[in-house]
Formats: structure tokens, C-alpha cells, sequence
């Protein structure tokens, strides 16, 4: 086959559309941000000018817990701080140990951190790229009190096997699920399958408030701790003044939830969408030479689509470095990007754990490492909410990048 010239040599790209801009919203957003104003209830205590008027928040957090099949929700202002959260109300103390993948976004790890607690990296699995179960029980050491799994890309991680190994050592788990609202594993929704789960509603996120998260729970009395280190260690029952504990302020706005809402209701819509992009997608990248999509564990029943992960094969990373190809590829229309740098090489973070521990800690994560610098690339799901023309293009651009090699 005759090759096409490439865009970044002054060929024609592939793609010359753009992708669906992110948030979608409306006049329901309108709408119900203009309640909120109007009532004078802005915050997530606060007087009511308007009687007719219900609170946001409550609404809000029932709902996001029965999406989630979870009991118990608690708004507050970020994903990372619902990490730090649930921890904390999980009972993990400073100088403790947390075991972390090393693939994923930085909070994971800094959420532990930032109280004085030791992150431990513990590889991803090869096809999944999520936490491998199997290699957690030898990270266990007398100061390990938790497990946060991450629902990586709104894939699921192995809970079954988690929470196996948790059981025995007597850990807690906690579900980092900021990429993976209205995900299922075994039939069962995220967030309430750990003792905690943590989404965040950040502006990138798949249901977004500009800022937010939210901490799941089935345990009421963890969710009453949780409650109050959100809520200056009031408690739900107690008087204004009284403070049983040391919390901070973290909680959520009525705007904020208010957009959680009616984003809410095109949650449903969106994932469908997406269900049928990624399908589309690995079905043309699934033939591709060079190509390998990352793999669905088939216990996994509802994967949220944030993002959608390939790699390069192995055998290709001899000829084709990763960052040329994003630049290729990216010059023909087509916006994939880099992703993560593994944690346990996050200078931050090796520092900061140096300073705790007074020990130089090195980790064994070689996949995390090879998939990071050599293979793993992405696409944002907003660009799964395009049409099947541009699942077409992202897969011509590939091969036509793939093919110049
Ligand atoms: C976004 C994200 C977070 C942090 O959420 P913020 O709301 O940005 O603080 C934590 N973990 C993962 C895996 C994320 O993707």
C-alpha cells in the first residue's frame, strides 16, 4: 500500500472536526442553579429565604447513592479530600501504611500524605492496568491498614480478590472511584463493595460539578465519622457548638450540587454513548498490527468509560517511541495523550515518604514503569461522545501513523 504523507511532514490530517467540547449542559443547569440562588441557600449549612424550597445537597447525595447501590453519601469538596476522608474515618493514622497502585493520578498517593500516612506501591496487572491483587499480600507489613484500589480508565480493579486479602490481614479498603461513577463489578455498582468509596466531581470527571466529590459508604457508623471530619467534628445529632473531634470545613455548595443534578440526568445517555464508541473502537483497533487494547476483566459488568486506554505492542516499541507517536497522531486531528507517570518515581512523593520514613524506599513496578514510559496512551471520554465517523478517523489516524513506522 502506498503511504500516505504524514500531517506533521505537511500531509492532509485525518481529521480536521474537532471532538465534542466538555461539560454538555443546558437549561436544566440554568434552571436549577437559579433555585438556588433565589433561595438564598448557598451553602451546605446556611438559612432558607425561600420555604418552598428543597435543599439541593440531601437530594444530591441520595441519589449518587442509590446509583451507586451504596447506603450512605457524604458531599464534600473534592476527590482528593474524600480520599484523606475516608481514610482518616477508616482509622488510618499517621505512620501508617496505605497500598496504592503506582498507575494513577497523583491524590491516590498525596491523600495519604497529607496526614503523615506512607503510601506502598504495588504493580498493576499487564492487561488491566489496574491493581494486581496478587501481588498485594507480600506489601502487607505490621503497619498496613488499607488498600485503595483505583477503578482505573471507570474499570473496575479485582474487589473480589481484594477484599479477600483485606479480610485476612484485617485492612480496610477504600474504592478510589473519581474515574468510575456508575461502574459495576459482579453485577454490583462501585463505591459501596470497599468499606469507602471516593468519587470526585472535577471538572474533567464523567458526572461533573466544576469541583466536588463524594464518599460512599454501607457502614453508618463510618459514615458518621466521615461526616463530621467534613464537618468541623460536629455530629449529626449534637448541637451547634459541640465538636467531638478535630475536622475541617470540606463540605459542598448547593450550587455545586445543584449542577450535580442535572448532570445526573444525562448520566445514563452519555454512558450508553460511550458503551457504544469504546465498542466500535476496540472492534477497529482490536484488528489493528501494533496495536493492543486494553483488556475488560469480564467480571467487570459496567465499565465508565473516562478514558480509553491502548498500547503499543511491545514488539513495535523497539522502532516506534511513544511520544513521536503522540505527536503524529495527535497532528492528524486526533487528541491522545501521554498519561501517567508512575507514583513511586514521583519525586513529591519519594521525598515526602524519605521525610516520614527516614528511609530511601524503592518499589518493584516494572509494568507500571514499561506501560508509562513505552506503550500506554490515552483518549478522554469526551471524545467517546462523539459520532461513529470519528471513531473511524481515530482509528485511520493510528494505522496511517502505525504504517509510516
Ligand atoms: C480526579 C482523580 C482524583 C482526585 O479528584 P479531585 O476531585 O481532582 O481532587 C483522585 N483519584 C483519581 C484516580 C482521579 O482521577
Amino acid at each position: 500500500m502506498e503511504k500516505l504523507t504524514l500531517a506533521v511532514e505537511g500531509g492532509v490530517p485525518v481529521r480536521k472536526e474537532g471532538f465534542p467540547a466538555w461539560p454538555i449542559f443546558g437549561q436544566l443547569e440554568e434552571q436549577l442553579i437559579l433555585d438556588v440562588i433565589r433561595s438564598g441557600k448557598w451553602g451546605g449549612t446556611g438559612t432558607v429565604h425561600s420555604p418552598e424550597y428543597t435543599a439541593k445537597l440531601p437530594e444530591m447525595e441520595r441519589r449518587f447513592a442509590d446509583l451507586h447501590d451504596a447506603a450512605h453519601a457524604i458531599s464534600v469538596v473534592n476527590g482528593t479530600v474524600a480520599i484523606t476522608v475516608a481514610l482518616q474515618a477508616a482509622g488510618v493514622k499517621p505512620g501508617d501504611e496505605v497500598i496504592v497502585p503506582p498507575y494513577t493520578f497523583i491524590a491516590t498517593a498525596a491523600a495519604a500524605l497529607a496526614f503523615g500516612a506512607i503510601p506502598v506501591f504495588v504493580d498493576i496487572e499487564e492487561d488491566t492496568l489496574l491493581l494486581d491483587p496478587d501481588q498485594v499480600a507480600s506489601a502487607i507489613t505490621s503497619r498496613t491498614k488499607a488498600i485503595i484500589p483505583v477503578h482505573l480508565a471507570g474499570a473496575p480493579a479485582n474487589m473480589t480478590r481484594i477484599n479477600e486479602v483485606a479480610a485476612v490481614h484485617k485492612l480496610r479498603v477504600i474504592e478510589d472511584a473519581a474515574q468510575a461513577v456508575g461502574a459495576s463489578w459482579e453485577g454490583r455498582r462501585v463505591g459501596a463493595i470497599g468499606d469507602f468509596g471516593t468519587f470526585s466531581l472535577q471538572s474533567s470527571k464523567n458526572l461533573n460539578s466544576g469541583e466536588g466529590g463524594i464518599i460512599l459508604t454501607n457502614n453508618p457508623e463510618l459514615a458518621e465519622i466521615a461526616w463530621s471530619l467534613c464537618n468541623v467534628g460536629r455530629s449529626r445529632s449534637g448541637a451547634w457548638y459541640q465538636h467531638d473531634r478535630i475536622g475541617q470545613n470540606y463540605r459542598m455548595t448547593e450550587l455545586q450540587a445543584a449542577i450535580a443534578l442535572a448532570q445526573m440526568s444525562r448520566l445514563e445517555e452519555q454512558m450508553l454513548l460511550r458503551e457504544s464508541n469504546t465498542k466500535l473502537l476496540t472492534e477497529l483497533l482490536g484488528q489493528m498490527d501494533g496495536i493492543t487494547v486494553v483488556k475488560s476483566d469480564p467480571r467487570v459488568t459496567r465499565h465508565a468509560n473516562h478514558l480509553y486506554m491502548f498500547k503499543l505492542d511491545t514488539a513495535v516499541t523497539e522502532l516506534i517511541d511513544k511520544t513521536d507517536f503522540i505527536r503524529k497522531v495527535n497532528a492528524e486531528g486526533i487528541p491522545i495523550s501521554f498519561g501517567y507517570v508512575p507514583l513511586n518515581r514521583n519525586e513529591a512523593i519519594v521525598n515526602a515518604t524519605r521525610a516520614l520514613t527516614g528511609e530511601d524506599r524503592s518499589y518493584n513496578c516494572p509494568v507500571s514503569e514499561r506501560l508509562s514510559d513505552k506503550e500506554v496512551v490515552w483518549l478522554s471520554q469526551n471524545v467517546l461522545l462523539a459520532d461513529e465517523q470519528a471513531m473511524h478517523d481515530i482509528a485511520a489516524a493510528i494505522r496511517k501513523v502505525i504504517e509510516s513506522y
